[in-house]
């Protein structure tokens, strides 16, 4: 079956309409930079590469030819795109990307650029890129994924054209995971609901059982706090499983880097790094470190964002709205704290888990914040 070159945008017909007919009138000339915004897990790097693919491609984006082909495999000598997982984007890095957008197309096409979480590119980097954008070559399109607008600088915003991505429906992301990653239909709803439409961990949820398990232990964990003792032990708990979380998706990375460094350095797996370099080992190693602190602050952030929505299902049975749950495998357990519980005491809750959200971005220390989180979800007897 030929799916739809845009098929992967699930739920967002006004952004792909928006870039087809961009693509459609590029004989009229294409605008030179672009911000695509949207929550996590929208779909703003799949867009961004799309929308870069169909550019380059004859037939405005066919998936087949062999533009498309190596343009999906990220190896398109014409499309280059900064991405990372570090906490911020190094100057250097844009300087890097700046220097190409110079060079032009190899094929006489265009050249694009994509910056994925241009949000985290500090200020300095920034003007680096306000630079270039200021004095585009001609068909140099540079393109930009950040969660929102006001995360980027007000001299950058206005240069920009705008592509705004909706949190996709439950529906959408669901079929998404049925057509792309064959998973059976009822378990691509559970997790569609269960990630909130977050695309990627929806996925995630899908495919590892290990990964939905973990979730399923951190939640039902909080719900049966009901001493001071066992609130220390559910934050312990919660850290070591958001470690494994973070682990688990930074290791096999890791490991596929260093591979590739020993083997562009002409070493082979069983030699030992001769000291000339060390220092090419070292750094990348500590780039990784600094990737895992930040992996390391998104899992914890997870068991957040996924306690919230628990919290907001106890919320729902307690005040009767009849909507559906998030944690639809969990409505046991949430119907016997909701009714062993007040509203008040819910929305109470909720608002420390938002607070416990704040001060993790703002580097309070992880225990401190989870020990306190989890002793405000200690159970006193009504
Ligand atoms: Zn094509």
């Amino acid at each position: 079956m030929s799916k739809d070159f845009w098929y992967e945008l699930a739920g967002q017909p006004e952004a792909v309409e928006q870039i087809k007919r961009t693509v459609e009138n590029r004989d009229q000339g294409v605008f030179h930079s672009w911000l695509i915004t949207g929550p996590p897990g929208s779909g703003r790097s799949v867009l961004a590469q799309k929308f870069a693919a169909a550019l380059q491609c004859e037939q405005q984006g066919c998936g087949k030819c062999h533009s498309c082909v190596v343009a999906a495999a990220g190896t398109h000598p014409d499309i280059n795109v900064l991405s990372t997982e570090k906490v911020q984007i190094a100057i250097a890095e844009v300087r890097d990307l700046v220097n190409q957008s110079s060079f032009g197309s190899s094929m006489g096409g265009y050249r694009v650029l994509i910056i994925e979480d241009a949000d985290r590119m500090a200020p300095v980097a920034a003007n680096v890129l306000l630079k270039a954008l200021e004095e585009p070559p001609a068909n140099t399109i540079w393109i930009l994924c950040a969660p929102s607008e006001v995360d980027m600088l007000p001299t950058i915003r206005s240069r920009v054209r705008k592509v705004n991505l909706k949190v996709p429906s439950v529906e959408d992301v669901a079929m998404l995971l049925i057509e792309r990653d064959q998973v059976d239909p009822k378990l691509a709803t559970l997790v569609a609901a269960e990630a909130q439409s977050h695309i990627g961990m929806a996925r995630r949820l899908a495919l590892s059982p290990e990964v939905r398990k973990r979730r399923h232990q951190y939640l039902s964990a909080a719900m049966s706090i009901n001493n001071v003792s066992q609130a220390v032990k559910t934050s312990a708990k919660w850290l070591e499983l958001a470690k494994k979380d973070a682990l688990d998706l930074t290791k096999e990375r890791d490991e596929e880097e260093l591979q590739e460094l020993r083997h562009s350095l002409g070493l082979t797996p069983s030699d030992t790094v001769p000291p000339t370099y060390r220092p090419d080992i070292k750094r990348l190693e500590e780039n990784q470190k600094r990737r895992a602190t930040r992996s390391l602050r998104d899992g914890i952030d997870r068991i957040l964002v996924d306690l919230l929505a628990l919290y907001r299902d106890v919320l729902t049975v307690q005040l009767f709205t009849g909507a559906e749950l998030v944690n639809r495998d969990l409505e046991i357990q949430i119907r016997e704290v909701a009714t062993s519980t007040t509203a008040k005491n819910t929305i109470h809750i909720i608002d420390e888990i938002e607070k416990a959200r704040d001060r993790i971005d703002r580097n309070v220390r992880d225990m401190y914040v989870l020990d306190s989180l989890a002793t405000t979800l200690k159970r006193s007897a009504l």
